[in-house]
């Protein structure tokens, strides 16, 4: 390969982790590999959730620990320096979403302006991030963008949520930390993205500040891509992205067939890989004027990103160019691509246990139905467990 990346190297990929902590990671993916534990546990932690019974005890030591960095920015110092140790960047990502009450998003808000200011302090945290149902009602977006008419109250709700979002761009260039803004299910993101692109328009001037999140599972984004460069262009800002594959596309298929709709997502996994690249390429070959992050835990697509990055020598620790993968997966390509000289962050995301429970339920899904992914990470430790018994 030309830009000489390989991801075999467990010694480098799983340095940070004892004995104990592999053989407990071993244990964790074994469970979440099963389709069977993970819909019978997603039903019963729901169940427990909705009859408010405790259920920290059986996750904080098990999945929380292994996904989270705490409950508080302060719990998350220890992986920072964990990290860090290795080159290997933080961004404090507050995992609360789908909130309905306005004191839960100005909660949330606060909260994103705290990562801003540990950020600001921090220079192993380069960016900050939010989703966006953390600080607006979901079913608020999803009125707005089906085109109904709002009542004043919605009205005054819909003011507040994009003066949230204006509120931590604004803070996050006051500091000097550029903000990511994730994107979440298609029937409420043309309404984030119309919030996103005024917000990149103000504050990308003079340098990417405010990234937005593209899905490449949805078959509008290239073209959304290649329409947002030229926009950008002719409105003098820096384009920047975050590029990930998409976390909800069961979601998206059974909605579009219940309600007859055309799925917005490929029909296939080879499609959506396509784009992927296609979209890293577009935004690599014109580097200096745009910014992106490679969000992926995907082999390919990094060596593919690393392959274009060599073949136009461009810098690999480049400014405008990162890669991130989630804390706790992944690691062989977080550990390799940082020990090789590139941009590489983990989101890190942390709350209160009960909080955080869609998230943990949404990667235990994941590393289930995620073909391969499972799999991968289990050879990668076994490989390593092997090593170190020689
Ligand atoms: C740092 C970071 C930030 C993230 N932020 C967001 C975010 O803001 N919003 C969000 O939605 N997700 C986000 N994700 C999650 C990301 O979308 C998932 O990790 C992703 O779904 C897995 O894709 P991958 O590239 O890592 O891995 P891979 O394992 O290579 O790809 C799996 C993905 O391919 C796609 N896919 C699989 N089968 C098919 C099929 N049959 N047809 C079409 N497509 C298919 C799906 O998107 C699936 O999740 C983030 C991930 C990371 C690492």
């Amino acid at each position: 390969m030309k830009g000489m990346l390989v991801f075999e190297n467990t010694e480098i990929a799983f340095k940070d982790r004892d004995n104990k902590s592999l053989k407990k990671a071993y244990w964790l993916f074994k469970m979440v590999g099963s389709p069977f534990l993970v819909k019978a546990g997603a039903l019963l932690l729901k169940l427990a959730l909705f009859l408010r019974l405790p259920v920290e005890w059986l996750l904080k030591p098990t999945v929380f620990n292994h996904f989270c960095g705490g409950e508080t920015i302060d719990d998350c110092d220890e992986t920072i320096h964990r990290l860090g140790k290795y080159g290997i960047m933080t961004i404090l990502d507050y995992s609360a979403e789908g909130k309905e009450e306005e004191a839960e998003f100005e909660y949330t808000r606060r909260q994103i302006m705290d990562t801003i200011d540990k950020a600001a302090r921090e220079k192993r945290i380069p960016y900050a991030v939010f989703k966006p149902t953390g600080l607006a009602g979901f079913y608020l977006l999803e009125k707005v963008q089906s085109g109904q008419p709002l009542s004043d109250r919605e009205e005054e709700a819909l003011a507040k949520a994009r003066s949230r979002f204006e509120c931590i761009c604004a803070h996050g260039a006051d500091r000097n930390v550029p903000v990511m803004i994730d994107s979440e299910e298609s029937w409420i993101q043309d309404v984030v993205d119309g919030v996103v692109e005024d917000l990149m328009a103000s504050y990308n001037k003079d340098r990417p500040m405010i990234y937005n999140t593209l899905q490449m599972y949805r078959h509008d984004r290239l073209s959304y891509l290649e329409r947002s460069v030229v926009q950008s262009r002719q409105k003098r800002f820096f384009p920047a992205f975050k590029l990930v594959r998409g976390a909800y596309l069961e979601k998206e298929r059974r909605r579009a067939g219940k309600m007859g709709y055309q799925s917005p997502v490929y029909s296939t996994r080879a499609l959506t890989d396509k784009a992927f690249d296609e979209a890293v390429a577009i935004l690599l070959s014109q580097i200096e004027d745009a910014a992106v992050c490679v969000a992926t835990h995907n082999e390919i697509s990094c060596v593919k990103a690393a392959d274009i990055i060599h073949t136009h020598s461009i810098p690999k620790n480049h400014p405008h160019i990162s890669f991130a993968q989630l804390l706790g997966m992944s690691d062989h390509i977080s550990y390799n691509l940082s020990s090789a000289g590139y941009n590489v962050c983990k989101y890190v995301p942390y709350g209160p246990v009960k909080t955080v429970i869609p998230y943990l339920i949404r990667r235990a899904e994941e590393n289930t139905s995620v073909a391969g992914q499972t799999s991968r990470e289990l050879f990668l430790i076994k490989k390593e467990i092997g090593r170190r018994r020689g």
